[in-house]
């Protein structure tokens, strides 16, 4: 037995064992310290079962039942998300006489209070009137609101960005009859005037803030969940806006599901561009079942929505709300 070595062996391995330690610590501190891919945290499945809850309510047009039943399911969903919810309740004038409308406002509700939301995330969530078919609107409003209630569940997770934020689910956004100065988006336009008039919001924002309600800008995303995925940027979407979604798509590797879309849209974020808050409207409008008894939830698909999710996520925390 020989073992004079040992103490040698011993004295040379410990510098070498210390060495590969501090290593381990180093690596797990810098992955510690790395930011989370929050876009990582987006559930297409999830944004889809919200849908299939919504479409198996039955068709959701503005003072109806079931959309009164859609709101208690958008109210208890984002609660437990933790936001605090507002109903914004208004009436106006359509062409089938007096209806209550509801947009529903979330921000969320924990202890530091100190900053007030910078950026609106938005949907529609009524269904179009129909009179002669059934339209559930899977793709028109479901998808959406699906994606806005998995968003709200992962911005929720994360309060940094979630206080940056205020989601606003618009009711009334379709036209009874046509899409007029007074017909169809009636939610967007109540929600702008509030806004503007400086009365839609509790607390009172501070004096740096300059544009509409101290918003910066925002997102509305319309029609999102299409199978086959095509989102179509209006042509007179924010350019700077318009890139940088661009920019998220393709650090995601989904360039290729967003392009241009030829021409203008009016939509529930015309009267936030009104009134001076850039708002980009996410919309695939390349849909052959666009307000056909065929919106159904067959039509759309959790990759999609996860497409979507995704990138809306990159967008905010790498770029809107860095
Ligand atoms: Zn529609």
């Amino acid at each position: 037995m020989v073992r004079a070595p040992q103490p040698l062996l011993h004295y040379s391995v410990t510098p070498l064992l210390l060495i590969v330690f501090a290593l381990i610590v180093c690596a797990n501190a810098s992955r510690a310290a790395e930011a989370p891919k929050i876009w990582e945290e987006f559930s297409g499945e999830n944004a889809f079962a919200h849908v299939q809850r919504l479409v198996d309510l039955g068709p959701r047009p503005s003072g109806s039942k079931a959309i009164e039943k859609s709101r208690d399911y958008l109210e208890d969903q984002l609660r437990r998300a933790g936001w605090q919810v507002t109903r914004q309740a208004f009436s106006d004038d359509t062409p089938r006489g007096k209806i209550q409308f509801v947009n529903l406002i979330a921000q969320f509700s924990g202890e530091k209070k100190a900053a007030s939301p910078s950026f609106l995330l938005c949907s529609h969530y009524d269904t179009k009137m129909f009179d002669a078919i059934r339209f559930v609107g899977a793709n028109d409003s479901g998808s959406s609101t699906g994606l806005l209630l998995e968003l709200a569940r992962v911005i929720g997770q994360h309060p940094n960005l979630a206080r940056k934020t205020e989601l606003v689910f618009f009711d009334g956004e379709e036209a009874f009859v046509q899409f007029s100065e007074a017909d169809g988006l009636y939610g967007s336009r109540y929600f702008a005037k509030q806004l503007q008039n400086g009365g839609a919001k509790q607390p009172a924002r501070s004096a740096t803030h300059s544009v509409a309600g101290g918003f910066r800008a925002g997102i509305l995303f319309d029609m999102v969940g299409d199978r086959s995925l095509d989102i179509t940027l209006p042509a007179d979407s924010p350019p700077e806006m318009a890139r940088d979604i661009f920019a998220a798509a393709e650090a995601l590797k989904l360039r290729g599901y967003f392009t241009y879309l030829d021409r203008g849209m009016t939509d529930d974020h015309t009267p936030l561009n009104a009134i001076g808050v850039p708002t980009i409207d996410i919309i695939d409008f390349d849909f052959p079942w666009w307000h056909t008894a065929d919106d159904t939830i067959d039509k759309i698909s959790a990759p999609s929505l996860q497409i979507v999710g995704s990138v809306a996520l990159y967008y905010l925390s790498e770029f809107a709300l860095k």
